[in-house]
């Protein structure tokens, strides 16, 4: 077993525990992300399929703000993202409505050709991250924190730190929380982490043979939004996104109420034919795909979340929490989130005043290779 003390224990390699920690390293600080999966990024997470990918959770990128404008302005020039650029149909059970780009805003969608998770791994560059660690318990001594760590495929790890930064969604935080109520711990910040509610998603992950790209690429869009469905918010052709794919693929995701009364079904394959029977009016064959995988989202879309950028306390021992629910339900909400927690612990941990986050990510985003 190996033993280790940090600064700074990072729980979640998601946007807002990656840029929270790039942000800590560039400050001088000795800081472990720990995570429980073996990827990056969260529920920004591309599904590897042979010879091509498909992103299954975030759908695209787009300017929602200052913070995913500068990134978006970053990446293009360097290949990770491009204009994703056809058009979104916007598909409702009484009407279609094609909303075509060059009609709103220029280049408003980005894609990667590499997969979405390519944009984590570029802002994870250099940082030390613990994968397939999942945090089972935190608790306090006189002078640091001690992580439980359960090793999913890898080597048992423990960690000690002086501070600790919860970049999961609030309610796996209030899983690691509500213990620590015994030990002193604020019962202000344990009921605002309680009051967070998330929406789950289905997410289905449907392969045909190469030769049904052709057909996709003929299409008028590259995605279709279901504004009333019961049962579908989003069809993605995945395929478009890449330059030659080697299988068409194409991404289906429920609705919440979909999700909540399927999450649990014994057999998934069911439910993810059932939800692409749906949408056999607008792609004939796609009921009949050679591979399906589902995947289950639990905490997918923030459904009611805090104001604050993210919740701080250092009784017994410094801690903060971050996330997308932390001031929004979006990536550019955890780009933030994940800021203000650096600054927060930057400011604890005796570094500086807290700047503007606009330029607190371009300087971080200087430091990161062309
Ligand atoms: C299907 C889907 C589609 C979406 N589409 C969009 C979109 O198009 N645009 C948009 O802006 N947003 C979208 N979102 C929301 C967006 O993904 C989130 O707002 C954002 O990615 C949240 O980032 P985060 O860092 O706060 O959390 P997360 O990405 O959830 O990161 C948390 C990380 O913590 C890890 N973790 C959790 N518990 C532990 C533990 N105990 N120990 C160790 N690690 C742990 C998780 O594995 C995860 O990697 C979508 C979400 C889903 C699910």
């Amino acid at each position: 077993m190996k033993k280790n003390a940090v600064d700074v224990a990072v729980v979640g390699a998601g946007l807002a525990g990656i840029t929270c920690a790039q942000q800590l390293v560039q400050s001088g600080l000795q800081v472990v992300v720990v995570e429980k999966s073996r990827g990056l990024g969260g529920r920004l997470a591309t599904r590897r399929l042979p010879e091509t990918c498909a992103d299954h959770g975030v759908r695209y990128l787009a300017a929602q703000g200052d913070l995913t404008a500068a990134l978006i302005e970053k990446l293009v020039p360097q290949g990770i993202l491009q204009p994703w650029s056809k058009a979104i149909l916007r598909h409702s059970t009484s009407e279609q409505i094609t909303e075509q780009k060059s009609e709103l805003q220029p280049e408003l969608y980005y894609a990667a050709p590499a997969g979405l998770t390519a944009v984590a791994k570029y802002l994870a560059a250099d940082l030390e991250i613990w994968r397939s660690q999942r945090v089972q318990a935190i608790n306090s001594t006189s002078a640091e924190w001690q992580l439980e760590l359960e090793a999913t495929d890898a080597e048992a790890r423990s960690l000690a730190a002086r501070s600790i930064v919860l970049a999961i969604p609030a309610p796996q935080a209030l899983m690691l929380l509500e213990p620590l109520a015994q030990q002193g711990f604020s019962e202000v910040l344990i009921q605002q982490v309680r009051s967070v509610e998330f929406d789950p998603c289905l997410t289905v992950i449907a392969t045909y043979v190469a030769e049904q790209q052709r057909e996709l690429a003929d299409l008028p869009w590259q995605a279709v939004q279901f504004v009333d469905s019961p049962e579908l918010a989003w069809l993605s052709c995945e395929s478009t996104k890449r330059s030659s794919p080697a299988l068409t693929a194409v991404i289906a995701q429920s609705t919440a109420a979909f999700a909540a009364q399927q999450f649990e079904a014994p057999d998934l394959q069911t439910v993810g034919r059932q939800l692409l029977s749906r949408v056999t009016n607008l792609i004939p064959w796609l009921d009949q795909p050679i591979d399906l995988q589902v995947h289950r989202w639990r905490y997918a879309f923030v459904k009611r979340g805090l104001t604050d950028r993210c919740l701080a306390t250092r009784e017994p021992l410094p801690l903060v929490c971050s996330g997308d629910w932390c001031g929004g339900n979006q990536i550019e909400d955890a780009l933030k989130s994940g800021l203000a927690a650096a600054n927060q612990i930057q400011a604890w941990l005796g570094d500086q005043s807290a700047i503007d986050p606009v330029v607190q990510l371009a300087q971080l985003l200087q430091q990161l290779p062309n």
